[in-house]
């Protein structure tokens, strides 16, 4: 708690003092151009990897970056807070594109693959998991059994990227917006250890580093 106790009044004296006129603009209202779904990992920071200021991103954030496909009525409250985000950004903030940005080493997504007897423990995290059962089934169908784990986590991590796209494509609101060419849709893998992003490319079907 020290560390952020200090931060808070570094923070203060140094950073909105640097940026103060800006904070002043965002007194009333807020206009991000864009909605940014990303895991909750402490090493995934949206606004240091893409260099943006308060007042750009909106940001979601939950275990592997797991996008609920629509409901109008959720079925608990759990589904709701991500759909609710979303349809906030969309629907009155009226961004102009969506990134969803998974990453290497997410523990999230490697706990689609541990046994019930470690779930079980936490069945919160389980529960949510479920959302991406797809994905889970949809790597195991593309592995052989050569491949190792390093590569079985690579496949989960960008095919979930890509499976939570589709997810995002049942939303009505964002299909209309969508087609319209109004709302970019974009699939993103952050490296952590290299600070190398790579972009999800529909057409070739893979991630391509953004140079
Ligand atoms: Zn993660």
């Amino acid at each position: 708690m020290e560390s952020i106790l200090a931060g808070l009044i570094k923070f203060r004296t140094q950073d909105y003092e640097e940026h103060k006129n800006l904070f002043c603009r965002l007194k009333n209202r807020q206009e991000p151009h864009t909605l940014f779904i990303a895991c909750s990992d402490s090493r995934v920071v949206p606004e240091l990897i893409t260099k943006s200021l308060p007042g750009e991103l909106f940001v979601v954030r939950n275990i592997a970056n797991i996008i609920p496909k629509y409901h109008q009525v959720p079925e608990d409250l759990m589904v709701s807070a991500t759909t609710a985000a979303i349809e906030y950004a969309v629907q009155v903030l009226k961004v102009k594109s969506i990134i969803v940005c998974g990453h290497s080493n997410c523990g999230g997504c490697a706990s689609i693959y541990l046994p019930d007897t470690v779930l079980d423990n936490i069945p919160n995290v389980k529960k949510w998991l479920e959302l991406a059962e797809n994905v889970k089934t949809r790597v195991l169908d593309e592995l052989d059994s050569k491949d190792d784990q390093m590569k079985r986590e690579w496949l989960t991590e960008q095919m979930n990227i890509v499976e939570q796209i589709k997810h995002l494509l049942t939303y009505p609101f964002i299909v209309e917006k969508f087609n319209k060419k109004e709302l970019d849709i974009v699939g993103m893998y952050y490296t952590i250890e290299t600070g190398e992003v790579f972009i999800y490319n529909a057409v070739k079907g893979l991630f391509e580093l953004v140079n």
